[in-house]
């Protein structure tokens, strides 16, 4: 039987960048996926993902974003297909703003990271600016805005696709429909089980399990972790339909004012072909915890996108209608203040996890898979710095 040198647990989006960048290294790499990435049970799905260079999370992240627009670009170079548009982030906020992703300080981390990191950027210093470039936006006095013309969005399926396709093509061997039931590392190696009965034997193994991941690691390390649902919405264009594509629309960030039952930021996604298509454009749901095994993946007309669209929609976009033209959703695999968390298990070396969602992992994934395989491979990672994110810096960002 092969004894791999690492066994890849989750072919979502970071373990399928790691399982590539593994079998570019020579390595020999088996990833497994309990379904057939990509695929819409986990939290790499819903046409498009927000990238961002000057990152509000933190300033430790603009290394992993930027890094990744080359890997995309180099994907697409690599495959023939478009991953990553280019179109900018707009970032806006204004007085008694809701945080974004339970950063406090969101709109100025962009401000920063943008300086330091020699990001295009433009800003608009009042309402009348904003408006003036942007007039879908209904902003109030007060707010101000802020344009990283470095940031995009990705196609995260064909992302997700795409990257697969070239691990095999490198090499990676890859097990589909095939749920890993158990991971038992020993002195000599690491054992999986799957749930039809086989057992595989690797050095090394990476657990990139998205929301399932909490069951694999031990419970002081799961307790961190929060999943929960989200529901994405795609609603109607009543008026001025160009004033939404790509070339006018950039992604945006809405720290929206506290007032009116806003609870959350939004965030949403220029158009994509025809008017008729709706715009992506949603709030984030705090929710209680679910299971992902569990969840209920319908969305209630009524409950959630009529409210939806009252409290988030109306009130800040006067061309678009309360028809939802689709719905979707999708899991958010949460940490205090948005963090990731990367590190070895501390029962065994050998076993190494990588938790990268809180709501904004996608646009990290191709360099955070590259620097995983290159610590799996050499010991430490070449192009970006993966230690602000190990269980021992956890303690610094925790809501206690
Ligand atoms: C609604 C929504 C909006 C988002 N918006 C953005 C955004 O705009 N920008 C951004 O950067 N990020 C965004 N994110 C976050 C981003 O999508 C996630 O960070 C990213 O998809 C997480 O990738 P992952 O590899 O950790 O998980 P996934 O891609 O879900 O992969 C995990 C994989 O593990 C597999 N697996 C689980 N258990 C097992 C098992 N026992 N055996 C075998 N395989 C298993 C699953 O089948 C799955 O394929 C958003 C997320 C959601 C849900």
């Amino acid at each position: 039987m092969t004894k791999y040198d690492v066994i890849v647990v989750g072919l979502g989006a970071v373990g399928g960048a790691a399982t590539l960048h593994l079998a570019r290294a020579g390595a020999r790499v088996l990833g497994i996926d309990r379904y057939s990435p990509p695929h819409k049970n986990g939290s790499s799905h819903g046409d498009t993902r927000i990238t961002r260079a000057a990152i509000g999370e933190g300033v430790e992240y603009s290394a992993l974003a930027l890094r990744s627009h080359a890997l995309w670009r180099e994907y697409e170079a690599l495959t023939g297909q478009t991953l990553f548009v280019r179109n900018g982030c707009l970032t806006i906020s204004g007085a008694d703003a809701v945080v974004m992703h339970d950063v406090d300080d969101f709109f100025a981390n962009v401000e920063n990271a943008a300086k330091r990191f020699d990001i295009p950027m433009r800003s608009f210093d009042d309402a009348a600016a904003i408006r003036a470039r942007y007039p879908q936006f209904a902003v109030a006095p007060g707010d101000k805005a802020i344009l990283d013309e470095e940031a995009g969005y990705l196609y995260v399926e064909r992302c997700v696709a795409a990257t697969l396709d070239l691990a095999a093509q490198a090499g990676a061997q890859l097990l589909l429909d095939t749920q890993v039931m158990a991971i038992e590392p020993s002195a000599s190696g690491v054992a999986v089980a799957t749930g039809d009965n086989q057992r595989y034997t690797a050095d090394r193994v990476l657990i990139a399990a998205g929301a399932w991941l909490p069951g694999f690691v031990a419970g002081e390390i799961a307790r961190h972790f929060t999943v929960t649902r989200q529901v994405l919405h795609w609603f109607e264009i009543r008026s001025n339909p160009e004033r939404f594509r790509p070339e006018n629309c950039p992604v945006f960030i809405w720290q929206l004012p506290r007032r009116g039952g806003v609870e959350s930021s939004i965030y949403g996604f220029p158009l994509e072909g025809d008017a008729g298509n709706g715009l992506k454009v949603t709030h984030e749901e705090s929710g209680p915890s679910t299971d992902p095994d569990h969840v209920d993946r319908s969305v209630d007309p009524e409950t959630e996108t009529a409210r939806t669209f009252r409290t988030y929609i109306e009130p800040f976009f006067p061309d678009l209608g309360p028809r939802c033209v689709r719905t979707a959703t999708c899991l958010y695999t949460r940490v205090d203040r948005s963090r990731f968390v990367i590190d070895h298990d501390p029962r065994s070396e050998r076993v190494t996890f990588a938790s990268a969602c809180s709501g904004h992992g996608f646009k990290h994934s191709a360099a955070l898979g590259e620097a995983l395989a290159d610590e799996l491979t050499y010991g430490e990672a070449r192009h970006v710095d993966l230690s602000p994110f190990r269980l021992a810096r956890l303690g610094e960002y925790l809501r206690v």
